[in-house]
């Protein structure tokens, strides 16, 4: 059976979706997002804060709709089968569409959205309109997903819906972040996830480039009493120079050759272990690996690098991303700040590793509105790279309640100013709740301004999210997170239209159309 899809996009699909939004009372069905498959439509809707989908087709109901359960209505002379957008009614979509499975971002540069509020995907997709990107529409970490209290298989849905509400058909993907554990593994796994970015910091020994040479040597000793396979690393490492593309030496020699074992030694089994589960939970599913170590203590360095890229493809192990960590502040939210010189040699060092390597992308973790460096990365890596955003998306969300409801923002601004003590600790940035007016004193128009705009009070809402979303009166009701939604779907134009505009800057910048278009295996 043939269920390729395509966008409709004549007028006739927008005749249909205002005959539907007046047989159902859906408050919006979204036209533009209307696609054919084999001899039927389908359009996604919402009623206040539910979702819909409406299947029609003429004739025989079509076989891929079987596992659909909904209500039969005749709209406009077509059978219309209606459908609340639960996990259900999604998981079944997905399992008979093919445009709504995740795939792999594979070779072609590709952009990943973090999404905590559900609702992002749209203005995610018109950003990336044109642009040549592959889509990771649904990347969250397990952090994230604790701290807005919402599952692996709700973060998957909520992107299906999007892509199925924006009529996209090309493809997207669906990142499992930060992954720490075997349990981690297996929930994302499960959910239907697709990338996996494996993020084995329980078991490196981040210490390492600290430690004064006596205990260097004692924790090295250490791991070579633990790791197996740590008996034959000096004769392979230990004082060799490794060069690559005739510019690039990697030297491991004396303390660089220990740094990297004693650092990432007991890393490397558990790696491998990580993405065995991988493998096992996702049954032959395609998938792709990625492995993060963005979030350890000091930068990443060519010898490490090697280290880790060799070990693993020896035990067999192909990885699609490789995160570093990079010299200077990748702080949330705002700009780089750093000697921009020493980040370019810097990422080309890694971008040359990674071709010699295998030639998967380099990752930038925290990668949204660093304006300064976008065309560096792109050139350094040759359009080989993966950009991955989330809390920007959420700061438009905090753009859109400052704007259309400052009653709201300035109780939820109030209450997280509570708890960014708290709240920043598990996070890489210099904001000084301090030098920010409380929002009671300002006017409604500056609340943007300072509280979304500038990076002090920016960076407060950035990582205050999880307490914005989570916290509860005395009775066990929400404080915000039904409200947030609320305003978000009444003006979802405006949020949308705001994701577009801000993400479409860091697209615009990365300029990656020419390589793209050489690049680019996605087909629909
Ligand atoms: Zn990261």
């Amino acid at each position: 059976m043939d269920l390729r899809a395509e966008k409709w996009t004549d007028r006739g699909a927008r005749a249909l979706a205002r005959n539907v939004a007046a047989a159902t009372g859906w408050g919006r069905v979204y036209a533009d997002g209307a696609v054919t498959t084999s001899n039927a439509w389908i359009m996604a809707g919402r009623d206040g804060l539910k979702r819909k989908v409406a299947v029609g087709y003429s004739g025989k109901r079509p076989k891929w709709t079987q596992a659909l359960r909904g209500t039969e209505k005749t709209v406009a002379g077509s059978c219309v089968l209606l459908l609340d957008a639960d996990h259900d009614t999604l998981a079944a979509l997905r399992n008979a569409l093919p445009f709504l499975q995740p795939r792999p971002t594979g070779k072609t540069p590709s952009f990943g959205f973090g999404d905590r509020t559900g609702m992002a995907t749209p203005g995610h997709l018109l950003a990336l309109e044109g642009s040549g990107f592959f889509p990771n529409l649904a990347q969250q970490s397990i952090r994230e997903m604790t701290r807005t209290q919402r599952s692996p298989a709700e973060v998957l849905d909520a992107a299906v819906f999007g892509a199925l509400q924006s009529g996209h058909v090309t493809g997207f993907g669906a990142d499992a972040d930060h992954l720490k554990t075997l349990d981690d593994v297996d929930r994302c796994a499960e959910a239907g996830f697709v990338s996996f970015t494996l993020d084995a910091i329980e078991k490196v020994i981040d210490a390492a480039p600290r430690m004064n040479d006596a205990d260097l040597e004692q924790a090295y000793r250490k791991i070579l009493a633990e790791v197996p396979a740590a008996k034959g690393w000096e004769k392979k490492y230990s004082g060799k120079t490794f060069t690559f593309e005739k510019k690039v030496a990697v030297r491991m020699e004396g303390r660089a050759f220990r740094e990297a074992i004693v650092k990432y030694g007991r890393a490397i089994p558990y790696w491998i272990e990580m993405e065995k589960r991988v493998r096992q939970k996702t049954k032959g599913r395609a998938c792709e690996i990625e492995i993060a170590v963005d979030e350890t203590g000091a930068v990443t360095t060519g010898a490490e690098h090697v280290f880790i890229a060799r070990e693993l493809a020896e035990r067999g192990m192909s990885f699609q991303g490789f995160a570093p960590r990079f010299v200077g502040e990748f702080e949330k939210g705002v700009d780089y700040k750093g000697e921009r010189q020493v980040l370019e040699d810097s990422v080309v060092e890694h971008a040359v590793l990674a071709r010699a390597h295998g030639g998967y992308k380099i990752s930038v973790h925290s990668g949204s509105d660093k304006f300064s460096i976008y065309p560096m990365i792109a050139k350094a890596t040759e359009g080989r790279f993966h950009l991955k955003t989330a809390g920007t998306s959420w700061m438009e969300a905090v753009r859109v309640i400052a704007r259309k409801d400052p009653a709201l923002f300035r109780e939820m601004c109030d209450f997280v100013r509570g708890q960014f003590a708290k709240d920043r600790a598990s996070y890489h940035i210099s904001g000084d709740p301090s030098k920010v007016p409380a929002p009671g004193t300002l006017s409604d128009a500056d609340l943007e301004r300072v509280y979304v705009d500038e990076d002090d009070g920016r960076q407060i809402m950035h990582v205050t999210y999880g307490s914005a979303f989570t916290a509860q009166d005395a009775s066990g009701a929400w404080l915000f997170r039904d409200r947030i939604f609320a305003v978000l779907a009444k003006d979802e134009e405006l949020y949308t239209t705001c994701l577009q505009k801000h993400l479409g800057r860091h697209v615009k910048g990365l300029k990656i159309k020419k390589v793209a278009k050489k690049r680019a295996t996605v087909k629909a």
